[in-house]
């Protein structure tokens, strides 16, 4: 075998004969998958994989979430750095970028949201950037930019939240049926209900201190 072998820890060891991957310590061959070498038990650089197969999760759209809990749960442990403490500085160091790795599909896979973006993108279906004409969003944007009163900020709140609620289910049903043009354009949808929701939040905060001294409840007085 000629072999090189890389001591810099972000490089994934070269390609073994089998096309699988080969420890980067002592070159015998092993799963992109394992987190050890099978051989020597040496922690494995992050090998390119996606969140699915890093969490040793079957890739479905609709994620077992205690599964997912007790896997992230495992792997964290196996991580854990003190684990790590009496070993050289290149398995202290893929131990934390693998710690990395498997933190980062975790959050991605259990949030819905995230988890539904990250399956269009793994289908390479990339969110395509409509013209923003969604009419619900233009009308909750209208509203929000009429709007005076915390109360009506607290209606336009609700409305965009249950939107919102609803889009994530339509969009997993979408996911569900590899539907992507439909799971593009709620995607786009639950974007601006996103950003909606982020504005009546600041919009509110600044209206707040008038909550009940505002000019209607002013005039009802006179
Ligand atoms: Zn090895």
């Amino acid at each position: 075998m000629d072999n090189v072998i890389e001591f810099n820890e972000f490089t994934v060891s070269s390609s073994c004969a089998n096309g699988e991957a080969c420890c980067w310590l002592c070159q015998k061959g092993t799963s992109l998958r394992a987190l050890f070498c099978q051989y020597c038990g040496t922690i494995q650089p992050v090998r390119p994989l996606d969140h699915f197969a890093r969490l040793g999760l079957e890739r479905r759209i609709d994620v077992d979430s205690d599964l997912l809990e007790r896997q992230y749960a495992a792997y964290r442990r196996a991580l854990e750095p003190e684990r790590f403490v009496l070993r050289g500085m290149g398995e202290r160091g893929h131990a934390a970028k693998q710690q990395e790795a498997i933190e980062e599909a975790y959050q991605t896979l259990r949030a819905p949201l995230r988890r539904g973006r990250y399956w269009l993108a793994l289908h390479e279906k990339e969110m395509e950037q409509a013209d923003g004409t969604n009419p619900m969003i233009a009308e909750l944007r209208r509203d929000l930019e009429g709007a005076e009163q915390a109360a009506q900020c607290d209606r336009i709140a609700q409305k965009a939240g249950n939107a919102m609620e609803q889009g994530i289910v339509s969009l997993m049903q979408a996911l569900r049926s590899q539907n992507w043009t439909l799971a593009n354009a709620i995607l786009f949808e639950v974007d601006g209900l996103e950003s909606i929701l982020k504005d009546v939040r600041d919009r509110r905060t600044v209206l707040a201190p008038y909550t009940g001294a505002c000019a209607d409840d002013l005039a009802s007085v006179k």
